[in-house]
């Protein structure tokens, strides 16, 4: 019963930058239970602190393989190009066709501060990627070329988005489960 409303596209929290956590408190072990908790319900496979309105380097996925959460993550490589048709929990019901690299390389800590370093490649890497750009108060509209961009903007505009907002589909956090 801890779950997050998960903020949507107009709420200014999705467009500023997260800071660095510098400290794991008691706080921050249970903020983590609580996306996970707010993720599974929504339902996505994947979930950054700035969608639940917290401003900190911190997300949280799970791609059929168990919780996982990652803070102050980096991207320090990337490879190749992938076109797949991305998602967002906080732009609810839509999804677009979007390039990005194939292939990366991300590494944080955990939460008992041991280092974190995955090679992931198609599914796994663009849901990291995603999960980076809300981070950096980043949406994915903004992968869009002008054109789309405008013509998303409408159709959201015209959604109005909100705690009445149109049903959600399946779409995970980051991309559309296969
Ligand atoms: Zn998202």
């Amino acid at each position: 019963m801890a779950g997050y409303d998960i903020r949507v596209i107009g709420d200014p929290v999705l467009r500023q930058k997260a800071k660095d956590i510098t400290d794991v408190d008691d706080a921050l072990v249970r903020l983590v239970d609580d996306m996970l908790e707010t993720m599974y319900e929504a339902p996505g496979i994947g979930l950054a602190a700035p969608q639940v309105g917290v401003q900190k380097r911190l997300f949280v996925w799970d791609v059929g393989m168990g919780p996982e959460a990652i803070i102050n993550p980096e991207i320090v490589e990337s490879d190749g190009e992938w076109l797949f048709e991305e998602g967002c929990l906080s732009v609810p019901g839509l999804s677009w066709e979007i390039v990005r690299p194939k292939t990366i390389h991300i590494v944080g800590r955990d939460l008992d501060g041991n280092e974190m370093s995955f090679e992931a490649d198609e599914l796994e890497s663009r849901l990291f990627q995603h999960e980076m750009d809300h981070l950096e108060g980043t949406l994915l509209i903004e992968r869009l070329d002008d054109e789309t961009r405008k013509a998303a903007l409408k159709t959201i505009r015209d959604l109005q988005f909100g705690s009445n907002g149109p049903a959600r589909r399946s779409t995970g956090d980051g991309l559309t489960l296969p």
